[in-house]
């Protein structure tokens, strides 16, 4: 990216105190991700907006996810976002109870009340 398609991403940028989020005020995709678009060499490029704002922090986030602590998918404060892996997002979900957001049991739960009632029945029919 040149000079100016940099400047046109930061004017995108709604910039805020450093502790707030500061929101894209461009165009959401479909996840609610901030989408930057730009045209280099004729070539039409679609860019996640909060990565390219912490790349050009100077963080490589080559083949890694750029995870936002503050949960808001718009906001492209560098100091929110950290680059991370898949691996480091999943437990990022669980710590946050995210993952149990659809009220089942979890699998090791129903397992044990499997096995409980396949051993009740079993002393059971012993004892017939
Ligand atoms: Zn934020």
């Amino acid at each position: 990216m040149n000079e100016k398609q940099i400047e046109n991403f930061y004017k995108r940028i709604d910039k805020k105190e450093d502790h707030e989020c500061w929101n894209w005020k461009s165009k959401i995709d479909r996840y609610g991700y901030g989408e930057f678009r730009y045209v280099q060499n004729s070539k039409r490029y679609y860019k996640l907006a909060h990565r390219l704002a912490l790349s050009f922090t100077g963080v490589d986030v080559t083949g890694k996810l750029v995870l936002h602590s503050c949960d808001n998918r718009k906001c492209c404060n560098p100091n929110h976002l950290r680059s991370g892996t898949h691996q480091e997002n999943m437990n990022d979900m669980k710590e946050r109870g995210r993952s149990l957001k659809g009220k089942k049991k979890p699998k090791f739960f129903l397992k044990i009340e499997r096995l409980t009632s396949t051993e009740t029945s079993k002393t059971h029919n012993d004892s017939e």
